[in-house]
């Protein structure tokens, strides 16, 4: 019987350690090697991310899926803010600004997080004037099919537009 050179319990293997001690020494080995061979690990590491482009793009986008799931008005704040900056639209806003409705305001129906694709009861961030950016009190979670309907438009459009229709639609007899 061999006992640890630490604490004198039972030891096993070429070390002369018990099990604690062998997997403290092991966990110290490694974040020696770790510091000492930093470099290499990150040109390792820059290395398999250019030679699998795939999987990258497969991990990243599995990961905003989750983090979206998780907390949706993030990620929408997150998109919002790249694309006020790509189209030079003023944003100012925080997530303290937005809160998630359980139903479309607009459309009075459920709003549901799904995990692949926009739907029409997607929630989504919209500017309820499209001449302002995105700054407190412009901006509301609604569903998607009530913000593609939307547009550039504002309430008078959209009024203009339900009547015409409904005109037509009695008019016409459909
Ligand atoms: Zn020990």
């Amino acid at each position: 019987m061999r006992f640890c050179k630490k604490c004198g319990r039972p030891a096993k293997g070429r070390y002369l350690l018990c099990h604690a001690h062998l997997r403290e020494y092991k966990r110290n080995q490694e974040k020696i090697y770790r510091q000492n061979s930093a470099a290499k690990i990150k040109a390792y590491r820059a290395n398999w991310v250019s030679t699998n482009r795939d999987r990258v793009n497969e991990l990243g986008s599995k990961a905003r899926k989750r983090r979206h799931r998780i907390d949706p008005l993030k990620t929408m704040l997150r998109a919002a803010k790249r694309r006020a900056a790509q189209n030079n639209i003023e944003f100012s806003i925080t997530i303290e600004d937005i809160f998630m409705p359980l139903r479309c305001p607009l459309l009075d129906i459920p709003l549901n997080v799904n995990d692949n694709k926009l739907g029409p009861d997607s929630p989504t961030l919209d500017r309820i004037r499209n001449s302002i950016g995105y700054v407190p009190r412009n901006v509301i979670v609604v569903s998607y099919a009530a913000n593609r309907c939307k547009g550039n438009l504002n309430s008078d459009d959209i009024m203009k537009i339900a009547m015409n229709l409904k005109f037509l639609e009695t008019f016409r007899g459909l």
